[in-house]
């Protein structure tokens, strides 16, 4: 339910042009905040590659023009696909480690200066259930989301002297434009998530957003360097 409880929020949502970056776009507007939303596509407020050497901080001088400062940030830009280690070259392996973890990092490093100078700024990065477990297929996107999990843990430590929160949000199977594919053409893969959730369904994009509004938010002031899993329950089953 909307509230005003981001009400003095000024955030960064990369990824809005799509899926749950959208939804959280949506979600923390509703509760208030301004928001300066990024994407490669789609109707967003700054268009870009955040792979670009210059993006990211392109993106924090915009951000805050626009807005008068910058104290909330959600990166929730990234790519996925299947790729048995047979046959993966190196330039797709580091392509997901650009999208999905360095430009997160340059994204951070970037509006450090605005986060500290908040003195409640708040950081919710997207990691996966694959932060913590692997899957066939996907060893560059488990290892991109490891690295986000560890990363974002280390800057709760450098950053909570500040009075910077950051966690990471590790959502299950989301019904988005990522999924759909691997989802049309295995059913059976969307069969084997929605069961293995013991509350038999797949998760859709504002399950994830609403988590992203309350970490966001004065309620979750004591609660740092986590990583919060939005999975249905799916990884407490075997
Ligand atoms: P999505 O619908 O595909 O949205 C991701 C958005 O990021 C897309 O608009 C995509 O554009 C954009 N993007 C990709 N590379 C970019 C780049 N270099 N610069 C700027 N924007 C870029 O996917 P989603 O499911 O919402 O995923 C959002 C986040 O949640 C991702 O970090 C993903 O890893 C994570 N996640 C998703 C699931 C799931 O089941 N869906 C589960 C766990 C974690 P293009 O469409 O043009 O690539």
């Amino acid at each position: 339910m909307a509230s005003d409880r981001l009400k003095n929020r000024k955030a960064i949502v990369t990824g809005a042009g799509s899926g749950i970056g959208a939804a959280t776009a949506v979600r923390l507007r509703a509760d208030g905040a301004q928001v300066f939303t990024a994407d490669v596509q789609g109707d967003v407020d700054f268009t870009a590659d955040l792979t670009a050497l210059d993006a990211n901080a392109r993106l924090v001088e915009q951000a805050v023009a626009a807005m008068g400062g910058l104290d909330t940030l959600v990166p929730c830009a990234g790519i996925s696909a299947f790729h048995p280690l047979e046959g993966h070259d190196d330039a797709y392996f580091r392509r997901v480690m650009e999208v999905n973890l360095v430009a997160v990092f340059r994204l951070v490093r970037n509006a450090v200066p605005h986060l500290k100078a908040a003195g409640n700024g708040r950081i919710v990065t997207i990691g996966s259930t694959t932060s913590s477990h692997g899957d066939e297929g996907l060893s560059a996107y488990s290892a991109s989301k490891h690295a986000v999990l560890g990363f974002t843990k280390s800057v709760a430590a450098e950053l909570g002297p500040f009075g910077v929160t950051v966690n990471c949000v590790q959502p299950g199977a989301i019904a988005t434009a990522m999924t759909a594919p691997a989802f049309a053409q295995m059913p059976e893969f969307r069969t084997f998530w929605e069961n293995k959730a013991p509350l038999r369904r797949l998760g859709q994009p504002e399950d994830i957003a609403d988590v992203i509004a309350f970490l966001c938010s004065d309620d979750a002031r004591f609660m740092s360097g986590h990583g919060v899993w939005v999975d249905g329950g799916a990884m407490v089953r075997h």
